[in-house]
């Protein structure tokens, strides 16, 4: 009788570790974002939440946002599925994984903070590639002081069509 208690209140404790090993992967976990770019992923998500729009979903299935050399993509040795033909960035759906190519380091930061937020519309909203030119989605890069200048009426648009087609679903 004796042991049987014991050996119930191992299995307590075991379940009750289990549930809080559960609990910290869960609101602990975050993906691995390359350090450079954290800056901008962190206004993205401060965007987002200041839209109201959740991306917890995309984001605790997210697995990286890297840097990787522009001719990689090119040659192929990363799967360019979904990848867009600018290039500058690219999201690998079956891995998980956004990809920032190398060469926006050299650019100005207005075109690095629009790429990510770019690439985030693709995964965490399956957004689309939108053909204006003035719209965060088109495929085209404008000049950078485009960005630089006109940061709030591309952010403003770029949410309200998330707005919209998460309205739509
Ligand atoms: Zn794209």
């Amino acid at each position: 009788m004796q042991s049987i208690k014991i050996v119930i209140s191992y299995l307590g404790i075991f379940v009750i570790l289990g549930l809080l090993y559960q609990y910290h992967i869960k609101y602990d976990y975050e993906p691995k974002v390359d350090p450079v770019l954290q800056t901008y992923v962190d206004e993205w998500r401060l965007d987002m939440d200041s839209a109201g729009i959740s991306y917890s979903r995309a984001w605790d299935e997210l697995k990286s946002i890297e840097i990787v050399e522009c001719s990689k993509i090119k040659a192929g040795l990363i799967n360019s599925n979904g990848g867009d033909e600018h290039t500058l960035g690219m999201v690998i759906k079956p891995d998980r994984r956004i990809v920032i190519d190398s060469s926006l380091l050299t650019m100005h930061e207005s075109i690095l903070r629009m790429t990510i937020y770019h690439e985030l519309g693709h995964y965490a909203f399956n957004l689309d590639h939108i053909d204006d030119h003035e719209h965060i989605m088109n495929t085209n890069p404008l000049h950078y002081s485009e960005y630089k200048e006109k940061w709030p009426e591309f952010k403003y648009n770029y949410i309200n069509t998330i707005l919209t087609q998460l309205n739509e679903r």
